[in-house]
């Protein structure tokens, strides 16, 4: 039998702050579902509707006076978002700003910061990076007419599913004068696996070249901090931990000491212009001192409405330090479900991918099972615990604090015992 208890979960629940009741859970069969995929999309704030809602009467009520209405004014919605996104990555107020969606982020930051020049041109990436990052970045290489052999790909070792922070930081130093970009996710979004981030940053920044991340499955989930780690341009989605809706607004960091930059190339539009002389329609591009200044457009006011909403919400939870204490237990006690599921019975092995380590990752975990995992993660899905699936053999599933409970945990344990008897595995 398992060493933790269904008894010892419902004590965990009700010994540690949980933000669940300001959320709307899925139904399955008239009861919540086990929900294990807010890694991929966030459930929805009850606030959520009303402060949509709010935008929308705004402009039914005020047409384009909505810009300037005293509550909320249009024309600087963003700065009651970027302050928060910040403190969420450890970042300073203006080095945050929120627009756009990820992938167009992401090609924005690497027009300001792979400036392929002389030898110096590759950029490193992981070798099982999210597909949307493997294409910006081989099309940036395009861009420039350089060689998709610019594109460097890590790989873990042999036989290992992760990478090691030393082969990393060896490639890179290897790389060294030829090393433009070093390009990685925070969170590597099949493994689970958190980088040594402030370490590969400091690798990458002695061999001269620039560092950033892509922070999808890691804002909102570990604890980072940006501006100290030196960090210099990060871009991540809202939509995943910070429950913002799907195809939410995503956010970009970029490090204080690139602001201000002469010179520094980037494309600009009217909303990155200096905002105390915006709508004075100036001919001239006149940046704001702020990350601000990569901002192109105005900005989309649903959208922003929908994440201020999940971030009133992570206010109450605030400091990440709360969120993260309640993750990392989480995640341990679905940890040592899983192993303990795997030892009881003989029909499946499951193996994590995700490293045991807490300091190597956030609350997701990969769990691979050595045969029948298509059809349990389909029993999952029947039976309302939501996981999900990704080719060729992984089942992803996350805890998360603002919303599950070790109870969930505890149900997932005992689902995965119903799949081996129901499907006579
Ligand atoms: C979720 C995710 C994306 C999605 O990109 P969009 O531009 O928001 O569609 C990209 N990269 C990574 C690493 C992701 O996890």
């Amino acid at each position: 039998m398992a060493t933790i208890h269904k008894s010892d979960c419902l004590f965990l629940d009700n010994n540690t702050p949980s933000f669940r009741h300001h959320f709307f859970i899925p139904q399955h069969k008239g009861q919540d579902v086990r929900y294990f995929c807010g890694n991929s999309l966030g459930l929805q704030p009850k606030n959520t509707p009303a402060y949509v809602q709010e935008e929308l009467l705004k402009w039914q009520e005020f047409g384009v006076e909505g810009h300037f209405h005293a509550v909320n004014p249009w024309k600087s919605y963003e700065l009651l978002v970027n302050e928060q996104s910040a403190e969420l990555v450890g970042a300073l107020p203006h080095e945050v700003v929120v627009m756009n969606s990820l992938t167009v982020n992401l090609h924005l930051f690497m027009l300001s910061f792979y400036r392929p020049f002389g030898r110096r041109r590759k950029i490193l990436i992981e070798s099982d990076a999210f597909p949307s990052d493997r294409y910006a970045v081989h099309s940036q290489v395009r861009l420039y007419g350089l060689d998709p052999s610019c594109v460097v790909e890590v790989a873990p070792r042999e036989g290992e599913h992760l990478l090691r922070t030393e082969d990393l930081i060896q490639t890179i130093e290897q790389l060294d004068e030829e090393l433009a970009l070093v390009m990685l996710s925070g969170v590597n979004y099949y493994t689970g696996q958190f980088y040594n981030m402030p370490e590969i940053t400091k690798a990458g920044h002695r061999v001269g070249a620039r560092v950033g991340f892509d922070l999808a499955h890691a804002a909102g989930n570990t604890l980072m901090h940006l501006h100290e780690w030196e960090v210099d341009f990060a871009v991540w989605c809202t939509y995943k931990y910070l429950n913002s809706g799907p195809g939410g607004v995503a956010c970009a960091f970029v490090h204080e000491k690139h602001h201000q930059k002469p010179g520094i190339p980037r494309l600009e539009g009217w909303w990155g212009h200096n905002p105390l002389t915006r709508f004075k329609m100036p001919k001239q591009f006149e940046p704001a001192p702020t990350a601000e200044a990569w901002q192109l457009s105005n900005v989309p006011i649903l959208l922003m409405a929908a994440y201020r909403a999940s971030l009133d919400v992570f206010k109450a939870a605030m400091p990440m330090s709360n969120l993260h204490e309640k993750s990392r237990m989480l995640t341990r006690t679905m940890e040592t479900l899983v192993r303990a599921f795997s030892q009881e019975q003989h029909a499946v092995n499951v193996q994590i991918l995700t490293p045991t380590a807490e300091e190597e990752r956030g609350c997701q975990l990969s769990l691979v099972f050595d045969k029948h995992g298509r059809e349990i993660h389909q029993y999952l899905s029947q039976n309302g615990v939501v996981t999900d699936w990704r080719e060729p053999d992984v089942v992803r599933v996350a805890p998360v604090p603002l919303y599950n409970t070790f109870e969930d945990v505890y149900a997932f344990y005992e689902a995965l015992h119903q799949a081996v008897k129901d499907l006579r595995l």
